[in-house]
């Protein structure tokens, strides 16, 4: 199993990624930023109508180790609540913008916390096969890779690991149903992979 996430979204590039899921009957979990969901209600319904999962990213992308308990709060709450307004249901995992995490950060936020441990570094080079490179020369069973739907070289990337992986071997699955199988999940916990 693998959990491809994608952060920062949803943008002009994510219908085209959860095509590609559906193609291939595929999940992956997208990490996005409550500000940017009302702009692309359709991406966001059709996350969840495909079985895939909503994760929640901060609403504009707040280091959340720098702002206090009630900041926090907001910033998860409101996230929540402009994804629930669009489909339904809220987010069911957060991941900190920047991975960033402390003690306050657990207590405040009220859900299980998603790290990663294949980083594609995707939004750095911006450059499809290098990331295709990053993840295939990496990726092990359990893992949780990092990337980014906001950008053209991304999305192409996807494009082209979902049917690769798969052809592997890879069930492509959420968050959630890696942790199902493999230990569960609990609020204000962090994880960065599930063996
Ligand atoms: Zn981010």
């Amino acid at each position: 199993m693998v959990a491809l996430t994608f952060d920062d979204g949803p943008g002009p590039r994510t219908s085209e990624i959860l095509d590609q899921l559906k193609k291939y009957n595929a999940h992956a979990t997208f990490f996005m930023l409550g500000k940017n969901v009302k702009s692309y209600p359709d991406a966001v319904k059709q996350m969840l109508k495909d079985g895939n999962e909503l994760g929640n990213h901060s609403y504009d992308h707040q280091q959340l180790t720098k702002i206090d308990a009630e900041a926090i709060a907001k910033e998860v709450n409101d996230t929540n609540e402009n994804i629930k307004n669009i489909c339904g249901s809220p987010a069911t995992v957060l991941r900190p913008p920047y991975g960033a995490i402390n003690d306050t950060v657990k207590s405040s936020v009220g859900m299980p916390m998603i790290l990663w441990n294949v980083d594609t570094l995707d939004w750095k080079t911006r450059n499809a096969q290098k990331t295709i490179d990053t993840v295939l020369s990496q990726v092990k069973d359990g893992d949780i890779v990092l990337m980014h739907d906001l950008y053209e070289q991304s999305a192409i990337a996807a494009e082209t690991l979902i049917p690769e992986l798969t052809k592997r071997g890879y069930q492509l699955v959420t968050v959630s149903e890696m942790a199902e199988l493999r230990g569960g999940m609990a609020a204000g916990h962090s994880y960065g992979h599930f063996r």
